[in-house]
């Protein structure tokens, strides 16, 4: 016998399908968002619905935006000829958070792992290659401190490097496997003035 009804069932699997949320915390959010007003409801599911619908890749960076070109690349008083590679859009907003670096940034959307199948060309490293030919001074690889962040950043430096554009890393001191977002601000500098020429 089915415990729950066929549609709680089915809300349940969504949810539990979502990452960090297991089994147990699918259904106490399946019975609460049951037990929520109609007008809350209707909120959660439009607003998931308009993000899904409005937020697209940064032209230039890649970042997730409402806009075409994102309020840093869009910012003339940034410093558009230093580049810092990211993982993914949180890792950005991370380092933003901090309001001391002055450059632009690429968002790679990932990093490569053998282990996962995840490949060069699973992330936007073409993108950044492209973005390349313009006048760039310095790329500085802040992909995370993990096997995967490493590779990447490895595959990176090999790529420019031969273009003749300098290639810095971040200094490590930002805990093994952590993620950039999780690291608080003074860390994040730390690690972003001691970075080192590769
Ligand atoms: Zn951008």
């Amino acid at each position: 016998m089915e415990l729950y009804s066929g549609h709680i069932n089915k809300l349940i699997e969504e949810l539990a399908a979502l990452p960090g949320i297991g089994g147990k915390s699918a259904q106490r959010l399946a019975f609460y968002l049951i037990n929520m007003p109609q007008d809350k409801v209707n909120r959660l599911a439009s607003s998931i619905l308009e993000a899904k619908a409005n937020v697209r890749y940064c032209r230039e960076c890649y970042t997730l935006t409402d806009q075409e070109i994102c309020p840093v690349c869009a910012n003339q008083n940034r410093n558009h000829r230093l580049i810092m590679v990211v993982e993914n859009t949180r890792d950005m907003a991370a380092y933003e958070k901090t309001g001391k670096y002055e450059g632009v940034y690429h968002v790679l959307h990932g990093a490569i792992s053998p282990m996962l199948g995840i490949g060069p060309g699973d992330i936007k490293l073409k993108e950044l290659v492209n973005r390349l030919e313009g006048d760039v001074e310095e790329v500085i690889i802040a992909t995370n401190s993990s096997l995967e962040g490493e590779t990447t950043a490895m595959y990176i430096s090999k790529l420019i490097k031969p273009v003749g554009i300098k290639v810095t890393r971040i200094a490590s001191g930002v805990p093994v496997g952590g993620d950039l977002e999780y690291i608080d601000e003074v860390t994040l500098l730390r690690a972003l003035e001691g970075r080192v020429e590769l």
